[in-house]
């Protein structure tokens, strides 16, 4: 006896739930079942990132990211004001620390040009209007775009409009392995599906390897840990504050990020983590995982693979609070020790390494089946970009 749905949606985070809301606005009676391992919404990457709706300035025009980036963005707002969520558009500024970042600045402007993004090069004089306190900076790029939104607020819309709409949700419902062409089976039972839509975030890998697919994909996980600014300090940061990213790798940096709460975060950090869920020190890290992790960081360490070296310095080094607040001061000068604030809030990104070329996947993955699509690499901006994501997703699926 199984449970038989048109479409079965594996991954209930952001990516899962914009698809079901896409396949509800193409064909409204499908039968459409959402598929869950944990007991609520928001318990990974959607519900534990910075919440900043990115503009897409850091992606070249050839990528799947700069196709759905803005568009996103755009799209994102306007459900938020069809739902009454709480938004706000409030800019960013990039900034040039030091002469080689100038080299950065050119090609993210042009990244700008080329996908119609709005973007400004701006002066110290200008900088400082807009972040009186941010660090001097030989160059600086405004966003006006940017926006920040609770990223739970909007999870929990998406799921009641779509329960609303029929969609059902299976909750503490383990995705363990498909029986053929169209069945699962999972920790509640077996589910007999039309077409299968695998957006399962950390585990979209392994379960995508179970339909004999993402052969040259591993994961290395990235952990995100970020700090506060005491409320004594919270003026100094208007809006959100970047530094100019290392282009050869997926992270944006440390920056500093005022939420729609007000409070203003920063972080988060890029350390190699243990496991897909170890959110705490050891918490989540699974000794067979860790293995596998250890050797993939050994392995892009001793070749040196998207500069890793670096990095894998950089970021361990930000365990420690010294090396976090210097990052932090590299745009705000003036912050000192106790103007960061402990916080438990923590990320990680499923980071996909190709194992031929051991080097880190910088763009969205897809790889499909006759009757599965799977949705690999679905790394930041995925929040940002998930409702015009899941538009693309659905078209090349075929399938609604
Ligand atoms: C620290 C951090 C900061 C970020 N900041 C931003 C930002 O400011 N802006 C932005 O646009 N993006 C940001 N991102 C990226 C963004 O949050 C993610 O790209 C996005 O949330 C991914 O969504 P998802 O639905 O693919 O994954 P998830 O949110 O992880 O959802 C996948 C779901 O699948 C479930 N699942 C997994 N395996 C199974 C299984 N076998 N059976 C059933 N269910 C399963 C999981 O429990 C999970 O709920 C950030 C990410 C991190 C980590």
């Amino acid at each position: 006896m199984s449970l038989k749905y048109d479409y079965v949606i594996v991954g209930a985070g952001i990516v899962g739930l914009a698809v079901a809301n896409e396949i509800k606005s193409r064909r409204p009676a499908s039968r459409i079942a959402v598929l869950e391992k944990e007991s609520e919404l928001g318990r990974h990457a959607s519900g534990r990132n910075s919440g900043v709706l990115h503009c897409g300035i850091y992606y070249a025009g050839d990528t799947v990211k700069a196709q759905v980036c803005a568009k996103g963005g755009k799209r994102m707002m306007q459900f938020a004001q069809e739902h009454s969520i709480p938004f706000e558009k409030s800019g960013k500024v990039i900034l040039a620390t030091s002469e080689g970042d100038m080299a950065t600045v050119d090609r993210l402007l042009r990244n700008a040009a080329e996908n119609g993004i709005c973007a400004y090069k701006i002066d110290d004089a200008e900088l400082h209007k807009f972040e009186p306190y941010a660090a001097h900076a030989a160059a600086a790029i405004y966003c006006p775009d940017t926006a920040v939104i609770d990223s739970r607020t909007v999870l929990e819309q998406l799921r009641n409009l779509l329960s609303r709409q029929g969609v059902d949700f299976f909750w503490d419902c383990e995705v363990q392995t498909p029986l053929g062409e169209d069945r699962l089976k999972t920790s509640k039972g077996i589910f007999s599906f039309g077409f299968l839509f695998n957006c399962a975030g950390a585990y979209a890998d392994t379960l995508a390897k179970k339909f004999g697919l993402a052969r040259d994909l591993a994961l290395i996980p990235f952990k995100g840990i970020y700090w506060k600014l005491s409320e004594r300090v919270n003026h100094l940061v208007r809006s959100n504050i970047y530094p100019v990213p290392d282009v050869s790798l997926p992270f944006l940096g440390v920056h500093l990020t005022r939420v729609i709460s007000g409070d203003v975060y920063v972080g988060p950090t890029a350390i190699p983590a243990l496991g897909r869920e170890n959110y705490g020190v050891l918490q989540g890290a699974r000794i067979g995982e860790a293995a596998g992790i250890l050797g993939r960081l050994a392995g892009m360490y001793l070749r040196n693979s998207n500069n890793f070296r670096k990095l894998a310095h950089a970021e361990l080094g930000k365990y420690g609070k010294a090396n976090f607040l210097s990052a932090a001061q590299r745009l705000v000068p003036c912050l000192v020790d106790e103007d960061l604030v402990h916080t438990p809030k923590a990320g990680i990104r499923p980071q996909l390494v190709n194992v031929r070329t051991h080097s880190l996947e910088m763009d969205y993955i897809f790889e499909q089946t006759e009757s599965s699509i799977h949705v690999l690499n679905s790394i930041s901006p995925a929040f940002t970009s998930s409702l015009a994501f899941a538009e693309m997703i659905v078209d090349r699926s075929n399938a609604v």
